[in-house]
């Protein structure tokens, strides 16, 4: 489906949106991308919705990322006697492992390697935040608590803990059959919830093994610290800002959303920003003022992608939101501050070959009324150094491998198209003439700009870029091999 703007829209899918209508109208109001969340829905949720998608790419003759979101290490407090308890502010609460129901003084915390770390002073919060308690005194099976902040605290609520690296390990047994599950069903991002440092990224990278490309979740402050690390092992990065918020004061997350946004850039690799775009949407089919705002700063910030998590997944109006979504995408894309800020934050990489030519793609395309920039890539690497030029013309990647086609729906900028496997660069040109036009970049009267690796088939050999007519005549009549 050809969309009219380059940042792309992953909407999570839930009980708002789990049957084939929803999900079609979602991809047709512009969602590239639908997360299936691991932390809610049983596999046979999962499994339908991810045979609804795939449905919905066929009958529209369409491509459809896929990115499954392990739950992670997300600690828990247990349940209540009486579902819930009022903790004020001032008072005594007690965590521990006994193997028995909360009251108004003390719940479980079932997780013995917690306690381990904590020390007095350490802040545990519960609820997304609004319940806030520190460690006065702790031991092995223990940890008193004041109570700092109080309000309700229910069974299973979450607790974030962000004064300390936990020492839990980066996959839980539900995360690893979970990863198993969605691997076998096939999808094309795995995200990681809580991710600490590089070596959580490699574990889960070891188990996918090649099945699906890795996207790190940036909501702790420790993966704050340690991103260049955690970056470089990854192939993709959210900014989640919903746990990013709880763990770190919330005036800290605007900062680090600009910086994360633009090292992914430097490094070639795509960024989501996440949570809270247009919460208010859940249950009102118009945005506020701050949302659309939020959503404009993100794009303009140069983004690949923007999310949608309640809002798709268990609001009242999904598909409105997507809309939303779209039309600030394309208005902020249309206007010229827009290209000024990205062409002001652009950075020029002296490297290989495939920098060079990609560079060279964008100056011509730049200098020239050239409507398209067609480029072969199996791996997607060459089409993952064109975004990042973010070229003021959409970038056509023609690819043999469905997969990579799905994994580059995540990608600034990227319209895939698939092709045979080709042994001829003029073939590659032909074809690449013959997308574009068929998918409206361009018509006969044009010419593209056509890069590829020759010979084809092997990774990271970028290395011929040509202008052509759009003309199969013309093609023919002037190519020389
Ligand atoms: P979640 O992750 O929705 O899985 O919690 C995103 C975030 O924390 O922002
Ligand atoms: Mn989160």
């Amino acid at each position: 489906m050809r969309r009219q703007r380059s940042t792309k829209i992953v909407a999570t899918l839930g009980p708002s949106s789990s049957d084939y209508e929803m999900i079609r109208r979602l991809h047709e109001s512009g969602a590239d991308v639908f997360r299936l969340n691991m932390s809610h829905g049983s596999h046979d949720e999962i499994r339908e919705r991810h045979r609804i998608i795939r449905e919905v790419e066929r009958d529209l003759d369409s491509t459809i990322g896929i990115l499954a979101d392990l739950q992670g290490p997300k600690l828990r407090v247990g349940v209540f006697a009486r579902g819930e308890e009022d903790l004020a502010e001032g008072a005594r609460f007690r965590l521990d492992l006994k193997d028995a129901e909360g009251d108004a003084t003390r719940v479980t915390l079932p997780h013995p390697e917690i306690f381990e770390v904590l020390e007095a002073g350490a802040e545990l919060l519960v609820n997304d935040g609004k319940i806030r308690l520190k460690v006065v005194e702790c031991g092995a099976d223990f940890a008193d608590c004041e109570v700092m902040a109080g309000g309700t605290i229910s069974n299973r609520k979450g607790v974030n803990v962000p004064d300390v690296v936990l020492p839990l390990a980066a996959l839980s047994e539900k995360d690893r059959s979970d990863l198993e599950f969605v691997c076998q069903l096939g999808v094309d991002w795995l995200a990681l919830s809580f991710v600490q440092r590089p070596e959580d990224v490699t574990e889960a990278r070891e188990l996918a093994a090649g099945r699906a490309a890795i996207l790190s979740k940036i909501e702790k402050p420790a993966a704050v610290k340690a991103f260049d690390a955690i970056l470089d092992v990854s192939d993709g990065i959210m900014v989640a800002r919903g746990d990013l918020g709880v763990e770190l004061p919330v005036q800290n997350v605007p900062p680090i959303q600009k910086r994360l946004v633009r090292r992914c850039r430097a490094v070639a690799k795509p960024v989501i920003v996440a949570t809270q775009m247009l919460e208010s949407m859940i249950e009102s089919p118009m945005p506020t003022r701050a949302e659309v705002s939020d959503v404009a700063a993100a794009i303009y910030e140069g983004t690949d992608a923007v999310m949608l998590s309640a809002e798709s997944a268990a609001g009242q109006y999904p598909a409105e939101a997507v809309t939303t979504m779209d039309r600030v995408a394309r208005e902020v894309e249309s206007d010229p501050t827009y290209r000024e800020i990205i062409e002001a934050s652009r950075r020029t990489v002296r490297g290989s070959v495939a920098d060079g030519i990609v560079v060279a793609a964008r100056e011509i395309a730049e200098t020239t009324d050239i409507r398209v920039i067609c480029c072969f890539t199996h791996g997607g690497t060459t089409a993952l150094l064109t975004a990042r030029e973010r070229p003021h013309v959409p970038i056509l990647a023609l690819t043999p491998l469905r997969g990579t086609a799905r994994k580059l729906t995540l990608s600034w900028g990227v319209n895939c198209v698939m092709t045979n496997e080709l042994s001829r660069f003029k073939q590659a040109v032909v074809n690449g003439a013959r997308a574009a036009r068929s998918r409206g970049f361009a018509t006969e009267a044009d010419q593209i700009v056509v890069t590829a690796g020759v010979p084809f088939n092997q990774p990271g050999t970028t290395n011929i870029l040509r202008v052509a007519p759009c003309e199969e005549r013309l093609i023919f009549a002037s190519d020389p091999e």
